[in-house]
């Protein structure tokens, strides 16, 4: 299968007090065509910066190296005008608020016309015919009064589907989800999920899935790649990953996600928090928080290396000649 993305070595460096640092470090993965990647951690771990890199959204705070490829166009070497064509067209996200990224003064309909009046050349009656079929073809009733209503008339449900509207408009290859669910209630959750997941099969467009939930990675995607502190500690497909953990804290956050099916007793939960990019340690970055950590985890950083044929691992534990006796434990 061709490869819609590919990514190599991508670095995210932020700059505070001349000092610099990595808040990506040398992210590398691949998303296929129709495929769903997920790409799940705590917040802080990375993630959030890693999509906005992908589009490259970040501002002038952030500096990204490294390749990205989006069906064989460098992005990394577009000019901002190619991205604003590239943005939408080949690729789109969704973020978590959808109120952050909807015009407040601007009604549903004149928004996401001029999506379409821009990248398409449509003529108004032609967009505003559009927009009322993407408008329904995402679960809005009353397409036609939506399309006159401001976006803080709306529920937050409705307008994360008028979001999902406006990212698929332009038929993208690709599709950016930031954290699609997480502001909304338990029902609505659930239905933003599904629609997500008719999106891709109807359009056969690609995702990546970003959260800190496991249990959406495990309803929506093929792939997950779980990251901490701006690194990817371990990747395979969904079913290995949640069957056959290998990573301490993959173990962790599997441990402590709540069975949607079981009800919820009382869960694990990692101790101790994500360390920012000021302090990372030297060694294994989990180090800190893990039980299972050795002499050798406090002084080097493993590499990800792949474990066996379905996982790559980030860990001294499965990097043979290391083994140790625990230092936390
Ligand atoms: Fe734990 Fe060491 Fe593995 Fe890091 S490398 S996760 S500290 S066992
Ligand atoms: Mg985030």
């Amino acid at each position: 299968m061709t490869h819609v993305l590919e990514v190599s070595g991508l670095t995210t460096t932020f700059t505070k007090n001349e000092k610099a640092f990595k808040v990506v470090d040398d992210l590398s993965l691949y998303v296929r065509k129709g495929e769903a990647l997920g790409i799940v951690g705590e917040s802080g771990c990375g993630k959030s910066v890693a999509s906005l890199s992908l589009m490259r959204l970040l501002g002038k705070n952030g500096k990204t190296e490294g390749s990205i490829l989006l069906n064989g166009q460098k992005i990394l070497s577009c000019s901002e005008h190619e991205m604003q064509n590239i943005r939408g067209k080949e690729m789109a996200m969704i973020f978590q608020e959808p109120m952050t990224s909807l015009n407040p003064v601007l009604t549903i309909g004149r928004q996401m016309s001029e999506g379409l009046e821009k990248h398409e050349g449509m003529k108004r009656a032609q967009s505003k015919e559009k927009v009322i079929e993407l408008l329904t073809q995402v679960g809005i009733a009353r397409a036609n009064e939506i399309y006159h209503e401001y976006p803080h008339r709306l529920s937050g449900g409705m307008r994360q589907r008028v979001m999902i509207a406006m990212a698929i408009a332009c038929n993208p290859k690709l599709l950016i989800a930031d954290e699609p669910t997480t502001a909304l209630d338990v029902t609505i959750q659930a239905q933003i999920l599904q629609l997500i997941q008719n999106v891709r099969t109807e359009r056969g467009t690609s995702l990546i899935m970003i959260t800190h939930d496991l249990g959406v990675v495990a309803e929506t995607c093929d792939r997950v790649m779980v990251m901490y502190a701006g690194q990817v500690i371990e990747s395979a497909d969904v079913r290995t990953l949640l069957r056959n953990p290998k990573h301490p804290y993959t173990i962790g956050l599997i441990q402590s996600t709540p069975h949607r099916s079981k009800g919820q007793k009382r869960l694990y939960s990692i101790a101790g928090s994500v360390p920012t990019p000021e302090e990372y340690p030297q060694g294994c970055r989990f180090a800190p928080r893990c039980d299972k950590a050795m002499p050798v985890c406090l002084e080097q950083n493993p590499q990800l290396l792949a474990v066996d044929q379905a996982s790559d691992c980030r860990c001294w534990l499965y990097q043979e000649h290391t083994k140790g006796t625990a230092v936390n434990a």
